[in-house]
């Protein structure tokens, strides 16, 4: 048997019929930059996540830059963040001009120690940037607690966590503003790079409109400096179509990770995904953790199944982060979870055969 960690192949194959209508309506319109649909799937995303409003731009990546550059957050400004999260969280605070300042996570879920938060802020921080990981939310109330009282943003990154829920609230709608991303293997995913900020806050989408078409406003006019974090006419009529199917998806997934945690309920030495009772996780990755990780990865792959370590390295000892001076002990849950942890495949086509298949080889290891 072969499992791959996803498999567009097979949701294509099931969409093939209405995608290829949505995609062909763009070509002959050739309107391929803010074409109708771009405004559609902007509507759709706020809707669907609670806010005022949406803006599509470029990538997830350029969702958080974005978000940064229209909040004025720059040189001398600290964001508060995660040391264990896809690259771009930290790498947007850099580009933007601003320090990262990285506070530890829990052990269980992975995302940040809203504990340890506040002893992190100083004089010069804006910004909170919590990370949903794997597709669940950060705690936010805690975070929002301390954003108020020391007047900070929160800009969620929910790129991982698109209709992902806090008590019944959605990703992205509760901080300052939220940030998506359309990469092919999220949980809503286009067909190239594509992203987008919800936010409450009408003035800042305004900025953000502005940012992603180089600051200008009206055109030709241009008070201050942005860029081109566009979204493709084409990607949004894509997204459009798989959006109908998000629902369905997500709940496919959490299908999944209950099959999986059946499986493995009574192996004490892998530890299934911890989901707070407040929350509701839409499993853009399953992640376990086992002893002896890597060789374990290894077993799998030898037995033609896909799985990935997210992330290996952590933030803090990232070698173009070395300015920042940290030492690899500085954040122990991260650092630990980047040595232990073990993504395996989840996605909603993957049958009932395939699931016990992984399973199985999981626990073959882990009891050899
Ligand atoms: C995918 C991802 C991003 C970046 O999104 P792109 O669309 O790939 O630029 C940012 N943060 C997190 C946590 C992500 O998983």
């Amino acid at each position: 048997m072969n499992v791959p960690l996803l498999d567009l192949k097979a949701q294509y194959t099931l969409l093939k019929k209405e995608m290829l209508p949505a995609i062909e309506a763009v070509l002959e319109s050739q309107y391929f930059i803010n074409g109708p649909a771009v405004k559609e799937l902007e509507d759709l995303i706020a809707q669907y996540s609670g806010t005022k409003a949406a803006v599509g731009v470029s990538s997830g990546t350029d969702a958080l830059l974005a978000c940064l550059m229209s909040l004025n957050i720059g040189p001398g400004d600290e964001v508060i963040t995660t040391p264990y999260t896809f690259f771009a969280t930290a790498g947007c605070v850099w580009r933007a001009g601003a320090k990262p300042v990285f506070v530890d996570i829990e052990p269980d879920t992975y995302n940040i120690d809203t504990t340890k938060i506040a002893a992190a802020v100083t004089k010069k921080t804006r910004a909170i940037m919590p990370v949903h990981l794997y597709g669940q939310m950060a705690d936010m109330d805690p975070i929002l607690a301390v954003a108020k009282q020391h007047n900070l943003y929160v800009i969620e990154d929910a790129a991982q966590a698109i209709g992902s829920t806090q008590n019944g609230r959605k990703a992205g709608s509760l901080g300052t503003c939220g940030c998506f991303s359309f990469f092919p293997s999220k949980n809503l995913g286009g067909l190239g790079d594509g992203g987008m900020v919800v936010t409450q806050d009408e003035a800042l989408a305004e900025r953000l409109r502005e940012c992603r078409n180089h600051g200008s406003h009206p055109k030709y006019y241009h008070k201050w400096v942005g860029a081109n974090f566009r979204l493709d006419t084409l990607q949004a009529a894509g997204l459009i179509v798989k959006f109908r199917h998000l629902e369905n998806w997500h709940a496919a997934r959490r299908a999944n990770a209950a099959r999986y945690n059946a499986f493995f309920a009574d192996v004490p030495d892998i530890i299934t995904p911890v989901v707070r009772e407040y929350n509701q996780t839409i499993y853009n990755q399953y992640v376990i953790r086992v002893p002896r990780r890597d060789a374990c990865l290894e077993h799998l792959k030898k037995n033609n199944i896909g799985c990935e370590i997210y992330y290996p390295v952590a933030m803090h000892v990232q070698e173009c982060f070395a300015p920042l001076g940290h030492k690899p002990g500085d954040f122990p849950t991260a650092q630990k979870a980047s040595q232990e942890t073990l993504a395996l495949p989840i996605y909603p086509e993957l049958t009932d055969e395939q699931l016990r298949y992984v399973a199985e080889k999981v626990i073959e290891f882990v009891k050899s």
